[in-house]
C-alpha cells in the first residue's frame, strides 16, 4: 500500500516555495525596520501550557489539539499556536529583566484538528509577532502598521482591517454578566454549542457562525458597549493613530477571537479574495498572559497569520519568478570533461553563480534539452577537445549567441559576461 500524507496536511512543494521564501524574506525585513527579533520557539509543548494559557473551554483546546504522551508517560501537545510558547519563554528566560519592550517573531508550522477545507488544514504555518512589555496604546497601532505595511510591500489586493475592544480584566467580569443575562432569554433558539458557551464563554456567543444565532447576536450588549474609562480612552487612542497613519479600518463589536487571553484591542485581517476562511491573520492584547505562566506583570501586544491564505492571495512580480533559475548549465562530453566540471561548477558557485550540470554523460543534444527545461540562461560547454584546445564555449539560452571562453581564466570571464542574476 502506498503511504499517502495525511488528510489536511499537505507538501509545499519546490515550485512553489519561491512564493513561501519571498514572502518569510519581506516579514524578516519589515519586522526589523520595526526592532523584532526572531524566536524559534519549540514544536511540542508540556500539554498544560497551551490548557492553561489558551483557555480550557477554548474550541482550540477541548477539540483540537495533538496530544500524546510520550514514552515517560509525559502528556505533550504539538503546538497549536505560538503565543503561548513565546510566553513561557519569555518568563523562563526571565526577558523581563532589564524591563523593556521585547520585540519577536516567529515562523513556522502549527497543528490542529480541525475540519479540512480550502484554507483551513490540520498543519498550516503561521508568522507571529509579540511585542512584550508595554500597555500603550502606541505598541497596538505601530504594530498594525508594520503588518500592513508588510502586506502593501507584498501587494496584496484588497484586505480590510477590523478591530473590537474587549475590555480589561475590570471591566470583562461586569460584562459577562450583562451579557449572560441577556442570552438567557434566547437559549432555546441559539445552536447546542451557544448553549454550552453561554455558561462557559458567553463572549463566543457572539461570533458563532450558525444562522439564528448571528441574528440573535446582533442585539446583545457589545464590549465596546461596557468598557470602563481606561479601555474606552485605550481603543480611543488606537484609532487616533490609525487615523493617522492613514489606516482605514472598521470597528466590528462581533469580533471576539477564539482563544482566552486577549483583552482590550483584538483586531482581525480579512481579505475579499478567499473563499470561506477569509482571515489573513488576526491578534491582540494579552495583558495577563505572562502572569498566568508566573512572571511579572507584562501588558502585550501580537498577531498571527496564516501563511497558506496569505500565499494563495499575493501576486508577487518578475523577480520572484526568475529568482531560483539557474544562470548556468555545465554540458560535459567525454570522461576527462565530466572530472573538469566538477571543479569548474565548484569555482562558479564560489562566485555566486547558480550552477546545474549534467550528472550522467548523456548526450549532447540531451544536455541542451535539460538545460533549456531548468530554464538555464547561459550552457558552458565542456568537451575533451575543448579541455585540449584551453577554450570552452559559453552560450546564451535566451539569445542563441556563442561566446568562446579561456579555460585558464574562465570564472572571471564567464562572470563578465554572466553577473549572478541574485
Ligand atoms: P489564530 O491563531 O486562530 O488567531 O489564527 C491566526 C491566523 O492563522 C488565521 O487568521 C488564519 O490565517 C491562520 N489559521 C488559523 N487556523 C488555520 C488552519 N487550520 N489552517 C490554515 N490557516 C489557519
Amino acid at each position: 500500500m502506498r503511504i499517502k500524507s495525511i488528510r489536511g496536511v499537505k507538501d509545499i512543494l519546490p515550485d512553489e516555495i519561491a512564493k513561501w521564501q519571498w514572502t518569510e524574506d519581506w516579514a524578516r525585513k519589515i519586522f526589523r525596520r520595526y526592532g523584532f527579533k526572531e524566536i524559534r520557539i519549540p514544536i511540542f509543548e508540556d500539554s498544560r501550557l497551551f490548557s492553561r494559557g489558551l483557555g480550557e473551554t477554548t474550541d482550540v483546546v477541548e477539540k483540537e489539539m495533538y496530544t500524546f504522551a510520550d514514552r515517560s508517560g509525559d502528556s505533550l501537545t504539538l503546538r497549536p499556536e505560538g503565543t503561548a510558547s513565546v510566553v513561557r519563554s519569555y518568563v523562563e528566560h526571565k526577558m523581563h529583566h532589564p524591563p523593556s519592550v521585547v520585540k519577536l517573531y516567529y515562523m513556522g508550522p502549527m497543528f490542529r484538528y480541525e475540519r479540512p477545507q480550502a484554507g483551513r488544514f490540520r498543519q498550516f504555518y503561521q508568522i507571529g509577532v509579540e511585542a512584550m512589555g508595554s500597555a500603550s496604546p502606541t505598541v497596538d497601532a505601530e504594530v498594525m502598521c508594520m503588518l500592513v505595511d508588510f502586506f502593501k510591500t507584498l501587494g496584496l489586493p484588497d484586505v480590510e482591517l477590523q478591530i473590537n475592544s474587549l475590555g480589561d480584566k475590570e471591566s470583562r467580569p461586569q460584562y459577562r454578566k450583562i451579557l449572560q443575562n441577556a442570552i438567557e432569554p434566547h437559549l432555546n433558539n441559539l445552536c447546542a454549542n451557544c448553549n454550552q458557551r453561554y455558561e462557559k464563554n458567553p463572549l463566543r456567543v457572539l461570533d458563532c457562525k450558525e444562522a439564528q444565532c448571528k441574528e440573535i447576536a446582533r442585539d446583545l450588549p457589545k464590549t465596546v458597549e461596557h468598557l470602563n474609562p481606561e479601555s474606552r480612552e485605550h481603543f480611543e487612542e488606537v484609532q487616533t493613530l490609525l487615523k493617522a497613519a492613514g489606516i482605514s479600518f472598521a470597528i466590528n463589536p462581533l469580533m471576539v477571537r477564539g482563544l482566552d487571553y486577549y483583552s482590550r484591542t483584538t483586531f482581525e485581517i480579512t481579505s475579499s479574495e478567499l473563499g470561506a476562511q477569509n482571515a489573513l491573520c488576526g491578534g491582540g492584547r494579552y495583558d495577563y498572559l505572562v502572569e498566568t505562566f508566573d512572571g511579572p506583570p507584562t501588558p502585550c501586544f501580537g498577531f498571527a497569520l496564516g501563511m497558506e491564505r496569505l500565499v494563495s492571495v499575493i501576486k508577487p512580480g518578475l523577480d520572484l519568478e526568475t529568482a531560483d533559475r539557474p544562470d548556468l548549465y555545465i554540458v560535459s562530453l567525454g570522461d576527462k570533461a565530466r572530472q573538469a566540471s566538477f571543479n569548474i561548477a565548484g569555482e562558479l558557485r564560489s562566485k555566486g553563480l547558480i550552477v546545474e550540470r549534467d550528472y550522467d554523460g548523456s548526450s549532447l543534444k540531451s544536455q541542451m534539452r535539460k538545460a533549456n527545461q531548468k530554464n538555464c540562461r547561459f550552457a558552458l560547454i565542456i568537451g575533451d577537445n575543448e579541455l585540449e584546445s584551453g577554450k570552452l564555449v559559453l552560450k546564451n539560452m535566451v539569445e542563441s549567441e556563442q561566446t568562446e571562453i579561456p579555460l585558464d581564466s574562465f570564472s572571471d570571464e564567464i562572470l563578465k559576461i554572466a553577473v549572478p542574476a541574485s
